[in-house]
């Protein structure tokens, strides 16, 4: 995994990289979040990485609903806490569930615990039909509020939440907002493939990022040029996987039937504006499918606009990107829709 992981960041660097005449990038890996992340910043200084470095450390503790302490941790245990970061957080994940119907939905957290894709070192396996009816009884967005524009959550327990699917997308805002209180004017931070980009290129051209292909963590599926003001965020079913019987179960849930998706997509790039939906939107669309992406791809244009980039099991790669390059000659059939 951390192989792949590696592989990826240096075809993002290689790609985002800069010309003989541009400043020097300065670069810090850190590992957060499970991910090797790296943050290039064109013309940077240690100050400005030591930040963004601090932010993700915070993070990871800030987010994980295992780190007690934490305002995810005292929501889930309690039922009620307050936290300007936590209540950000939720309305955000209420809205997206709201605009996905369903699809994105936080409290989906007892379900992934029995599959042991949860907060602590829970054991991979495939949990009983009564296992999950009684999980599932537990699931659903409206077990969770918030109070007014007050910092103030409320969880009907025995309901619990896992902001996973959010914590890179919101992680790479706040470090790109990090990064730009301290004066940074071009960066590219690739959060273990999830990248969000920062200013201009040095020699302001657009920046270019690869998109990975899911089934070759050393390879991509094309270029994308895109300006600094987008997150490209990734959601892959061969991300994080067990075996059992000879049956792949992947991590991320649909969260109707309590199960792995199986609605044909492997992997889904959105790019989009804001972090957090680009990549709570990335999971959605793997649960959703590729027609209902594209259906609420449509349906979001003007509250939200993003571009998709989706893979499915059967080897087509559709986009709506006007800035994507595919990459040939790699067994994939690319379609543009609009
Ligand atoms: P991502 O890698 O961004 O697709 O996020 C996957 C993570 O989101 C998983 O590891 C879970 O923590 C969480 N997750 C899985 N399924 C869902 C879902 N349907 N809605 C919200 N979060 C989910
Ligand atoms: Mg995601």
């Amino acid at each position: 995994m951390k192989k792949r992981a590696v592989a990826l960041i240096l075809i993002c660097l290689l790609l985002a990289g800069c010309g003989e005449t541009a400043p020097r990038a300065n670069a810090r890996t850190v590992f957060a979040m499970d991910t090797v992340m790296n943050l290039t910043v064109y013309g940077g200084n240690d100050t400005q990485l030591n930040a963004a470095e601090q932010e993700l450390h915070r993070l990871d503790a800030a987010l994980a609903r295992g780190t007690e302490g934490s305002a995810v941790y005292a929501l889930n245990r309690d039922g009620t806490a307050a936290g300007t970061e936590l209540a950000y957080l939720v309305r955000s994940a209420l809205a997206i569930s709201e605009a996905t119907d369903g699809a994105f939905d936080v409290t989906v957290a007892p379900v992934l615990e029995l599959w042991g894709f949860g907060s602590g070192a829970g054991e991979h396996r495939v949990p009983t039909e009564a296992e999950l009816a009684e999980a599932l009884a537990h699931v659903g967005a409206a077990r969770l509020h918030t109070d007014g524009d007050t910092d103030h959550v409320t969880l009907d327990l025995p309901a619990q939440i896992d902001l996973g699917g959010i914590a890179k997308g919101y992680a790479a805002l706040c470090v790109k907002q990090k990064l730009e209180a301290a004066g940074a004017t071009g960066a590219v931070l690739d959060l273990g493939g999830d990248v969000a980009l920062l200013g201009t290129k040095p020699d302001g051209s657009n920046w270019r990022v690869a998109v990975k292909d899911p089934a070759d963590g050393g390879a991509y599926l094309g270029v994308l040029a895109t300006d600094g003001g987008r997150f490209v965020m990734t959601s892959g079913v061969y991300e994080r996987y067990f075996e059992e019987n000879g049956v792949r179960y992947h991590h991320i849930i649909d969260p109707r039937t309590g199960c792995p998706a199986e609605s044909g997509i492997v992997s889904a790039t959105v790019v989009c504006g804001d972090g957090i939906w680009a990549d709570a939107l990335a999971t959605a669309c793997c649960v959703v499918g590729a027609d209902a992406s594209l259906a609420l791809r449509a349906r979001l244009a003007n509250e939200t606009p993003f571009e998709l980039i989706l893979v499915t099991g059967d080897g087509r790669v559709l986009y709506t990107c006007d800035g994507f390059t595919p990459e040939a000659g790699n067994g994939y059939t690319y379609e543009k829709v609009s």
